[in-house]
């Protein structure tokens, strides 16, 4: 339970970013997504108690595509704990999100699970754990109690249509030895868990097993203390492309951006908050949901810092 007047301090942020409503530009390399008005904005707080707050278009659906890394990175870890530190690093890019020159210095062992080549990998692996399925939309379903969550299949199509450099990287990672499955399977697996449209609402409320560190919404635990913590970590060292020291800067939580607009961000026992303005900055963070995190945190004092 929290004693900040939450609601109120979502509408006045809502006010103080309104002039930046429309700034910035939609992900253009996915022509579904520019074809996404930038002029939206919403947000949304979940309490760990499960008291859900919101502002502006917090119910809209928007793609969901880097967010959904997270998800992916906790049911590996989950399923079989540090395995997946053999094949990923865990230290900031410092390079695109897509880069093939790092993938080629780095031989084949992507810097972080966040970067496109690392979350290929994460993929890669949870196929090996799964019997097939789509096991991050089940968790996202289970987590944001909403069981109509979808994939958007022409997020997906649209992708997949344009996925040059993801089999590019899917094809220099097997070169390397660090993809065992087939490329196509991969790559729509991770097309697929990209394109799943989700609301603010659910997707704050998805993410809370993060601030309750490792347990779910029913109670269960998803992950340990430990692994909480560590997943946490590196949503804040690397969860927002090759700006995630301004955004520790800026806002001082962990948390992963999508070129969708999105933003998650934990405050670790207390809430989840997400944020979605499709227009992104030059580092390709929403532009207005930085600026909507900042505004919120220094007005609660929600920071790890
Ligand atoms: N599906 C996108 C891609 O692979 C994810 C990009 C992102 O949100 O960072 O390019």
């Amino acid at each position: 339970m929290t004693t900040i007047d939450v609601q109120g301090v979502l509408q006045e942020v809502h006010e103080a970013v309104s002039p930046l409503i429309g700034s910035g530009s939609v992900a253009e390399y996915i022509p579904r997504l520019a074809a996404v008005s930038p002029e939206h904005f919403g947000m949304a707080v979940t309490t760990i108690d499960g008291e859900r707050f919101s502002v502006g278009d917090a119910a809209t659906e928007f793609s969901i595509q880097s967010i959904s890394k997270v998800f992916a990175l906790a049911l590996v870890i989950s399923a079989d704990g540090d395995e997946i530190w053999r094949r990923v690093g865990r230290e900031p890019s410092g390079a695109a999100f897509d880069s093939l020159a790092q993938l080629e210095r780095t031989r084949g062992i992507p810097r972080n699970p966040f970067v496109n080549a690392g979350a290929l990998v994460v993929t890669d692996q949870l196929l090996s754990l799964s019997d097939g399925g789509s096991p991050v939309l089940d968790l996202l379903r289970a987590e944001s109690g909403n069981d109509d969550l979808a994939v958007d299949a022409l997020t997906a199509a649209s992708e997949l249509a344009h996925g040059d450099r993801s089999h590019a990287t899917a094809f220099l990672l097997r070169s390397f030895g660090n993809l065992a499955g087939d490329v196509d399977s991969v790559i729509d697996a991770y097309v697929q868990q990209c394109s799943i449209a989700i609301s603010c609402g659910d997707l704050a409320t998805a993410g809370l097993f993060l601030a309750r560190d490792g347990i779910r919404a029913d109670g269960t635990r998803l992950l340990t203390d430990s692994q909480a913590k560590r997943v946490n970590a590196v949503m804040l060292t690397s969860g927002f492309y090759d700006a995630a020291g301004e955004f520790a800067y800026r806002v001082g939580l962990p948390g992963k951006s999508g070129v969708g607009g999105g933003i998650l961000a934990i405050v670790p026992d207390v809430g989840a908050i997400c944020v979605w303005g499709p227009g992104l900055d030059a580092s390709g963070n929403s532009l207005i949901g930085v600026a909507a995190l900042d505004e919120l945190t220094t007005r609660t004092g929600w920071s790890i810092f």
